[in-house]
């Protein structure tokens, strides 16, 4: 049932094109995704704020049955709209956004009438981020920012309220998470809050209602993680909990919304087993042919799993130490464009250079290298290449991440997070101008790219064929293929704990702690494991398809720079229109 609200827009936007004849073209069509968008952050404010749009950071969602609806109105009101388009009339940039605003709306409705994740994940009810973002980002004076944050604490309690009228079944999994991130954003409503408030001009009855109106939201937030310790804990124990799988249904459904691909997930997951078989042959000749000159005559071990990890665990040692590791990364860089330039693989922007630096406090300890790319609304700031500090360390534990991070990983993560994966992807993306693209951005095609160019980079010669970074750059790939393996494997194949941990650790060869934490982050998601090898098996594939049809035409350069000249789209709509421009 549509509310008359939500009627009215869709009866004066039907009006409007009565009257036309014929196809509407992409002027049109740019109009209405500006409306679209406007509208979108009205019913998303949290998303809005995440992407740095501001308009609505006053605004806390109560997550109950009436904002389900909405969206719902919302989804079925534009889905009716797009269809007065003709897509024969759109070119190709719109059509692209055609179909990236379709596939929200459907994916956002069977989110909410199929998958039910509001029923059966507490983790979702956590005002953290929503508030955190209003104390730590700079867009405006702190004291407006503190006059939203003021007005978002109104509806803190009935948040947390409708937050328990929606848990059915939830997993033990989620249950736990919830408990230990609601515990953790407590101090944002005390320390964090107190000092913004100190720093402030506001007001002493402004800074007395701020004051007060926090100590009513720490007290709904304890009231949310009670509830989850002293109801939905015992319940679980005794009736038993939802299972974090998902199932064969909901995961290849799920897939086919969040990664667009033109693979099914059966199809992937397939294709990942023969990947793993692959690799490990690879990896074993590769092990055999160094084996003499690290080990000499000493007897190789016969089981090739074995010889692998023997010959990695030696390479591993060649690594930077504790204060060189920033400026190992940084001297990687140039290094790789002049390769890039000497091989003609991509041509690489010289006005936008990337900026290396420590990563942040704040951000710290979660990754040994990230890109910090600007929102579509502040797409002119720096992009930084956050390098971990490994401050946090002991003299043992700093070891073991080098170790990890050896001569060799290090090389591809350059290639991965910088030049020429995500750093030269963006560029390239940002460079297309579209905001829906930047908003419905495809994570697989995002990850697939950067996957994508480790592999290109040593197939066109990069480390002169050393096979000592060929070995290391199988187990990293390995890493992705096993994403997969691990999140099909749980969710639709109902793998036990004890086969994932062999899984990563005896086949991927990766450290038990890391294995372990790979093990939870699967419990806790669906799918996003996926988009690694999903994304790049398809730019792969597409990379050979146009290879065998252009013969000796064939240019990487030309097909490197076509790719991206598509925005951040879908692997599978990015082929269709490289197919149909060669026509
Ligand atoms: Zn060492
Ligand atoms: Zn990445």
């Amino acid at each position: 049932m549509k509310k008359l609200l939500f009627l009215l827009p869709l009866i004066i936007l039907a009006a409007c094109t009565r009257d036309r004849k014929g196809n509407r073209g992409d002027a049109e069509f740019n109009g209405f995704e500006g409306r679209f968008v406007e509208a979108l952050w009205k019913v998303y404010p949290a998303w809005a704020n995440s992407v740095g749009y501001h308009r609505y950071d006053s605004v806390l969602v109560v997550p109950d049955v009436k904002d389900r609806n909405r969206q719902l109105d919302f989804c079925d009101a534009y889905l009716d709209t797009l269809k007065t388009f003709d897509q024969k009339s759109l070119n190709e940039n719109s059509l692209i956004d055609y179909r990236l605003i379709e596939n929200q709306l459907r994916s956002a409705k069977w989110y909410i009438d199929e998958f039910k994740q509001y029923e059966w994940d507490p983790s979702l009810y956590n005002v953290g981020d929503a508030f955190a973002l209003l104390l730590t980002e700079n867009y405006a004076p702190l004291e407006q920012r503190l006059r939203s944050f003021n007005l978002k604490l109104n509806n803190v309690t009935a948040y947390y309220q409708a937050a328990k009228r929606n848990i059915a079944k939830p997993t033990q999994e989620h249950t736990d998470l919830a408990i230990d991130q609601n515990n953790g954003v407590i101090d944002i409503f005390g320390k964090s809050l107190e000092d913004s408030i100190a720093k402030s001009k506001l007001s002493d009855t402004e800074k007395a209602q701020l004051r007060s109106k926090a100590i009513v939201a720490v007290k709904a937030i304890k009231d949310y993680v009670s509830f989850l310790q002293n109801t939905v804990k015992p319940k679980i124990k005794k009736e038993g909990a939802r299972d974090f799988r998902i199932g064969k249904d909901l995961f290849g459904k799920k897939f086919n919304y969040d990664l667009q691909s033109s693979y099914t997930a059966d199809q992937i997951y397939q294709k990942a087993l023969k990947r793993k078989d692959e690799l490990h042959g690879q990896m074993a000749k590769l092990a055999g042919q160094l084996w003499p000159k690290y080990f000499g005559n000493r007897k190789m071990p016969e089981d090739r799993l074995k010889l692998i990890r023997t010959v990695l665990d030696t390479l591993a040692s060649v690594h930077a130490n504790r204060d060189s590791f920033q400026s190992t990364v940084e001297h990687q860089l140039p290094e790789l464009i002049s390769f890039i330039q000497k091989k003609d693989i991509i041509y690489i922007d010289p006005a936008k250079p990337l900026r290396v630096r420590q990563t942040p406090d704040y951000m710290d300890g979660v990754a040994v290298a990230s890109i910090n790319a600007p929102g579509p609304y502040d797409k002119n700031a720096n992009t930084y290449y956050n390098v971990g500090s490994l401050k946090r360390y002991t003299a043992q534990q700093a070891e073991s991440f080098l170790r990890e991070y050896n001569k060799y990983t290090l090389q591809i993560i350059d290639i991965h997070e910088a030049i020429p994966g995500h750093y030269t992807q963006l560029v390239y993306s940002n460079r297309s101008q579209s905001l829906i693209k930047s908003i419905f951005g495809s994570g697989s095609m995002v990850e697939g790219w950067a996957v994508y160019t480790e592999r290109m980079m040593l197939e066109e010669g990069y480390g002169n064929n050393d096979p000592a970074l060929w070995l290391m750059y199988y187990k990293w790939h390995l890493r992705s293929v096993c994403n997969t393996l691990l999140d099909y494997g749980l969710h639709v194949n109902k793998m036990s704990e004890k086969d994932a941990m062999h899984l990563l650790v005896d086949e991927a060869f990766q450290e038990e702690t890391e294995a372990k934490g790979k093990y939870k982050r699967a419990t806790l998601s669906q799918v996003q494991l996926c988009s690694y090898f999903t994304g790049f098996t398809e730019i792969y594939d597409l990379r050979q398809e146009i290879k065998t049809k252009q013969g000796a035409n064939f240019n990487l350069k030309a097909f490197h720079e076509k790719f991206l000249s598509y925005g951040s789209a879908p692997v599978k709509y990015i082929r269709e229109l490289m197919l149909a421009d060669m026509k």
